[in-house]
């Protein structure tokens, strides 16, 4: 993706991800400097970037710095140097390590003692489809820093959503993301798992992924608009019926001898709820006990 202008930047960390990110600047036309702790694999990046074994010589003369660390704890031991802060002083840091809003409002705190314009950003994709229709990138922080390098920042994903000036946002909703792709996907395994033990072929299951990607589909949209209304009654499944449902799936798991942990921790979660006197809404009231905890 060809960028109206050349920016000079840095990605520090060439780990999978960084890698991936230092590449797609290049082949959009940008000057790109890389560093990495265990150097061999900055000079790997290869894609015309350009390989430093100096962190303070790589971010030096680029306005912008890209990082993508296994976590924050990573950036926050390369920064304790006094003399990569100084370096870094007068230009703009971008985040792409995952991590907390309490990291992110940490990473905020330190850019703001030592003069760094900050965003914090999350990228939702695998590293083959960085630069693709099928990446997303969050970003929070000023509005006014995100619009200064958005061209640039747009040769990592056609995607590239501003959450907030909230310093948190971004992070918040990448692990809300995350929660709803990992819980679903320990779904999609045990419920493979329990065909299998049934004599089933998992790929009868696999078959359907229309039939209940749709059901979770409904339901999200149907959660999202009871959330905003705070009002959870309707007429199409109430919650007793579903906690009866969720039963037959602990007694599958139980007796054809595999894990009942994933169900029976929804069977607890979804009777909590109809043991707060929920039992006659729909499945989204469970979300009033999730908040009180
Ligand atoms: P990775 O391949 O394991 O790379 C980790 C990077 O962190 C390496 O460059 C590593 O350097 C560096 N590192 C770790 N500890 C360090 C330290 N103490 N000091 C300096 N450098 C350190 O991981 P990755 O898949 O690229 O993930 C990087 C970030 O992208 C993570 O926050 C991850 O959550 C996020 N992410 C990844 C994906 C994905 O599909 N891979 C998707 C979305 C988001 P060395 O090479 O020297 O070990």
């Amino acid at each position: 993706m060809a960028s109206s202008r050349s920016t000079k930047l840095a990605v520090v960390g060439c780990g999978l991800m960084g890698s991936a990110l230092a590449r797609a600047f290049a082949a959009a036309g940008h000057e790109v400097a890389v560093w990495n702790r265990t150097a061999g694999k900055a000079r790997a990046v290869g894609g015309g970037t350009v390989a430093f074994e100096d962190l303070r010589q790589a971010v030096a003369g680029r306005e912008l710095v890209v990082v993508s660390l296994s976590n924050y704890a990573a950036w926050a031991e390369l920064c304790a140097s006094g003399d990569v802060a100084s370096a870094l002083s007068g230009k703009t840091l971008v985040q792409l390590t995952s991590g907390s809003p309490a990291d992110a409002r940490g990473g905020l705190e330190w850019a703001r003692a030592n003069g760094v314009d900050y965003l914090d950003a999350a990228i939702l994709a695998y590293p083959a489809f960085v630069a693709t229709d099928y990446a997303t990138v969050f970003y929070a922080g000023s509005r006014a820093v995100f619009d200064r390098h958005h061209d640039t920042l747009q040769a990592l994903a056609r995607n590239s959503v501003f959450v907030d000036e909230k310093i948190g946002s971004a992070a918040t909703l990448d692990c809300a993301i995350l929660e709803a792709y990992y819980g679903g996907s320990l779904a999609v395994l045990h419920a493979a798992a329990m065909c299998k033990a049934e004599g089933l072929d998992p790929k009868a299951f696999f078959a359907q992924k229309n039939a209940f990607l749709g059901l979770i589909s409904v339901t999200a949209d149907a959660a999202g608009d009871m959330i905003s209304r705070d009002t959870f009654s309707g007429d199409q499944c109430s919650l007793d019926t579903h906690v009866a449902a969720i039963e037959h799936i602990v007694r599958l798991s139980a007796d054809a001898r595999i894990s009942t942990r994933f169900p029976r921790e929804l069977l607890e979660n979804y009777r909590r709820a109809v043991g707060a006197g929920l039992g006659g809404q729909e499945l989204p009231a469970v979300f009033r006990t999730l908040e009180r905890e």
